[in-house]
């Protein structure tokens, strides 16, 4: 080991904090069993080294109906184009139900920006989810960009959407449709989709109004080492300055039916950059690994310093992109445990909040 590398893993191991310049050595020089070890270190000041959680959910894609024409997306339609949707209530509680049946108690509500469905569709959607299954499911309402367009439609203010959706029964918007956050990358592939700068403008309002989120990046398009670092230490200043951060999740791009194409990045990449993320990444508690676009191969990131994971049963936008669900979840949670890993299932957190309706 060179004595840089010993350098940057003495600090691990004493508690410190890897700049963006360590990292980017860390993943040009080590090996995978010092990223193993260390991103094991961190993992541990949160969790036991032998237990990992997971969650079984859905997503429920509401509308595929989106004006944001991102060319890394095989699922969006635009207005008046045919093959548009939008669920009804009815489809909404059945997918529920189908969920509830499973053995899940997570939806996470994920479409399109679609222009004909103003702020009261949503407060009306999620208060009726509230009132039909109480505290028995938990739902990630939005991802932030949703949040950010929806905002827009209605000429309200960050802050402002974020209290109606939060009087609407809303615990949680998530990180999502962050993908790789740099201004770069945006113009080069959602050039609709809002700044950076705005994104995290946005999460800040939807913290600061006492509603939880998370993480997200997506890793396999054509960024960048540094796109990657540079979204990393942006997600890590901005859970500095607010705490708000609940977990960091990170998947594969699918390239299936895209505009843009390309292909897979292989798992062995994958695991290297979860255990980087798990170093990096020293001030979020959880970091997931994504079964829904790496199957099986997912778990092996428990050991890269992932501690927690979904079971999906569904996720039209990455399934129409190539994902392959598998939802024999029985046979799936036999991986992890043959790994040694104790497996618990691990309910949504479900903050009382005092103005909403549950
Ligand atoms: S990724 Fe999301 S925002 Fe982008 S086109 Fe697809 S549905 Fe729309």
């Amino acid at each position: 080991m060179t004595e840089t590398l010993k350098e940057i893993a003495a600090r691990v191991e004493t508690g410190g904090r890897i700049t963006v310049d360590d990292a980017r050595i860390l993943w040009t020089e080590a090996g995978d069993d010092l990223l193993c070890q260390l991103a094991g270190i961190v993992r541990a000041r949160y969790h036991e080294p032998d237990r990992a959680t997971y969650m079984v959910m859905r997503i429920i894609n509401y509308t595929n109906v989106c004006v944001a024409q991102c060319d890394y997306c095989a699922f969006y339609v635009l207005p008046n184009q045919t093959g548009g949707y939008v669920l009804t209530r009815e489809d909404v509680f059945e997918k529920i139900d189908s969920l509830l049946e499973a053995g899940g108690d997570l939806v996470g509500f994920n479409g399109g920006f679609n222009p004909k469905l103003p702020l009261h569709y949503y407060c009306d959607l999620f208060r009726a989810v509230r009132d039909r299954y109480g505290r028995d499911v938990e739902f990630y309402a939005l991802t932030v960009a949703e949040f950010m367009y929806l905002a827009d439609r209605a000429e309200l203010s960050y802050a402002d959407t974020a209290r109606e959706l939060r009087k609407a029964g809303v615990h949680w918007v998530t990180g999502g449709g962050s993908e790789i956050l740099t201004e770069d990358f945006r113009a080069r592939h959602a050039k609709f989709k809002y700044t950076v700068a705005e994104y995290f403008e946005a999460q800040r309002a939807i913290v600061e109004a006492g509603l939880k989120t998370t993480a997200t990046m997506v890793i396999g398009f054509d960024e960048s080492l540094d796109e990657r670092l540079e979204h990393l230490d942006r997600t890590r200043r901005f859970q500095d300055e607010t705490g708000g951060i609940f977990s960091f999740l990170s998947w594969t791009y699918k390239p299936y039916g895209t505009a843009f194409g390309g292909r897979e990045v292989t798992p062995g990449e994958y695991l290297r950059h979860i255990a980087l993320s798990r170093i990096f990444l020293d001030n979020v508690r959880h970091v997931r690994t994504s079964v829904l676009t790496l199957n099986e191969d997912a778990f092996r990131a428990l050991d890269y310093g992932a501690d927690d994971f979904d079971l999906p049963i569904e996720d039209e936008v990455t399934q129409k992109a190539g994902a392959r669900i598998d939802t024999d979840l029985d046979r799936l949670l036999t991986v992890p445990k043959a790994m040694g890993y104790r497996v618990e299932y691990r309910r949504a957190e479900r903050p009382l909040l005092v103005d909403a309706v549950n």
